[in-house]
């Protein structure tokens, strides 16, 4: 786990580097805003820890670029304390805001509820060249993103949490009976699951395998 550490104090540079690495991070630091906009462009940080008063700008600023383009967390620490600067932060996409002077064990605890939060989002199931995004919905094969019908991502997604597990038909159609409002009769499932397949390039239902006279099983190889 990289942290990059945007900071130009150099004591609390010396203090913080010193901690992340004691509990296992790799401590990246950052003494400029363009400086730490030249880092994340190489390499993508887990976490940054973000100062607000930098010499060639703001922390707020860089926050705000830096959104536009990543999703990696951002946690503010500075010695602003007025709630309008802890709401900007937040405004601006911040995942969380601690003010300086912190203790030690509440920085670390802090960061990794922060990251805990993080990858829960982030989390992805991959089935071959088949990409679910958990928390987004978004759905790719081989990077394009398809679109999916409520009832194709809902039947896609409990699959490709179990690949090579077998759902009969009987379980899939008391699965999706919730989200589809009416009923879902054995044809319908047959004629979703064909779209489905259209959809994620495997007509030949080579990844969504049909396990004769049973049900369905996903495969984990490439479509
Ligand atoms: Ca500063």
């Amino acid at each position: 786990m990289k942290i990059l550490l945007v900071e130009d104090n150099e004591a609390i540079i010396m203090g913080l580097h010193y901690l992340l690495e004691q509990e296992g991070y790799t401590c990246l630091v950052a003494r400029r805003r363009r400086e730490a906009e030249r880092m994340v462009a190489g390499e993508l940080p887990d976490l940054m820890l973000l100062d607000i008063g930098l010499p060639d700008g703001d922390g707020y600023q860089l926050c705000q670029i830096l959104r536009q383009q990543y999703t990696f967390p951002v946690i503010f620490l500075t010695a602003r304390e007025e709630e309008e600067d802890v709401v900007r932060a937040f405004d601006l996409g911040a995942d969380d805001y601690i003010i300086k002077p912190f203790r030690n064990r509440e920085l670390i605890s802090r960061i990794k509820n922060v990251m805990r939060r993080g990858s829960k989002e982030r989390e992805v199931l991959q089935c071959g060249n088949i990409a679910l995004e958990v928390e987004s919905g978004r759905v790719r094969v081989a990077g394009e993103e398809v679109t999916l019908t409520k009832l194709e991502y809902r039947i896609l997604s409990s699959m490709m949490a179990y690949p090579g597990k077998l759902f009969t038909r009987d379980e899939i159609l008391s699965d999706i009976w919730d989200i589809s409002g009416n009923f879902v009769n054995d044809n319908t499932l047959s004629v979703t699951i064909k779209r489905l397949r259209e959809k994620l390039g495997d007509t030949e239902g080579r990844v969504i395998r049909t396990v004769r006279g049973m049900g369905y099983r996903m495969e984990s190889h490439s479509v």
